[in-house]
């Protein structure tokens, strides 16, 4: 899609011209106002918006300000979910450190084999070796419009190397956002989170009303629970969040680019506020 200028669209008064719901809803939690184009299939205004286009718009605007996006937030508070929706709104890569280190355990690299007794306790991997798996990463060609760090990074000391990585790659500032929600909710989520094997969606069987047997609503993949969700582990990642991860909250803090958003609702209410917050960055 190419950017084109419009008319002014404002929002809600215009929400009339939203195709699909979730564009409806988006546009209504985030009251936001942002130029809205014609498009070649629809030179009469017809009302055949649809959410990725609102949020394309959004994301050109947004453009200008940063699309080096950081989620950050304790375990199951949703960033993965966020990240997924963003990425493919904003045609920027999604890169979840967690993802990056369950491949590599699926495929028996000599990182995998590292990580996972680590994954399987809640621990963390060292450092060192995610800093230098986040700079290959940032330093190739797929994020150089921008990207979504979900899970890195998790310590001071990934936070400080962080900032020396965008320096030498020369990545303009990111805009963090910290989602959060209550922990009785957290281990609620986690304990019903099913991820499907096929497609990576990630679901709650209370919310969809689905177990395990069920196939994936979205492409009828097979559903399975990670086995760092189960309960004994939850607890010790939370424990390791409030002790290692939390501190980086401070870091971007004092830097005056984090905003928190309330992680509790429908997707589409948080992607609501989440754009709404990236807006303000
Ligand atoms: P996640 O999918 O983000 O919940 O990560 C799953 C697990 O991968 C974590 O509990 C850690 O063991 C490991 N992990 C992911 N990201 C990092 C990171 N930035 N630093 C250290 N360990 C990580």
């Amino acid at each position: 899609m190419e950017p084109r200028t419009g008319v002014q669209w404002s929002g809600p008064q215009n929400r009339k011209y939203l195709a699909s719901p979730l564009a409806r809803r988006i546009v209504d939690q985030s009251g936001l106002r942002f130029n809205f184009a014609k498009s070649r299939g629809n030179p009469d205004w017809r009302p055949v918006v649809r959410s990725e286009q609102v949020v394309y718009q959004l994301g050109l605007t947004l453009k200008g300000i940063s699309m080096n996006i950081i989620l950050f937030g304790a375990p199951g508070v949703g960033k993965g979910t966020q990240a997924k929706v963003l990425a493919q709104e904003f045609s920027i890569p999604h890169i979840s450190t967690g993802d990056v280190l369950r491949e590599a355990i699926k495929n028996q690299t000599p990182l995998g084999l590292q990580a996972k007794t680590l994954m399987d306790r809640g621990m963390l991997v060292p450092d060192d070796i995610m800093i230098g798996l986040i700079r290959d990463l940032l330093g190739s060609d797929r994020c150089k419009t921008g990207f979504i760090l979900d899970g890195f990074p998790r310590t001071a000391a990934q936070a400080a190397a962080l900032d020396g990585i965008f320096a030498e790659l020369h990545i303009a500032a990111p805009s963090v956002i910290n989602i959060e929600v209550e922990e009785t909710e957290i281990i609620n989520r986690l304990s019903q989170r099913y991820v499907c094997k096929n497609c990576g969606a990630i679901t709650n069987g209370e919310v969809d009303h689905i177990t395990l047997k069920d196939p994936c609503q979205k492409c009828g993949g097979v559903l399975y629970q990670r086995d760092d969700d189960k309960a004994e582990t939850v607890k010790k990642r939370l424990d390791v969040y409030h002790d290692s991860t939390a501190p980086v909250k401070a870091h971007y803090e004092s830097k005056g680019i984090l905003r928190t958003v309330n992680g509790s609702g429908t997707v589409e209410e948080i992607t609501g506020r989440v754009l709404t917050a990236l807006k303000r960055a």
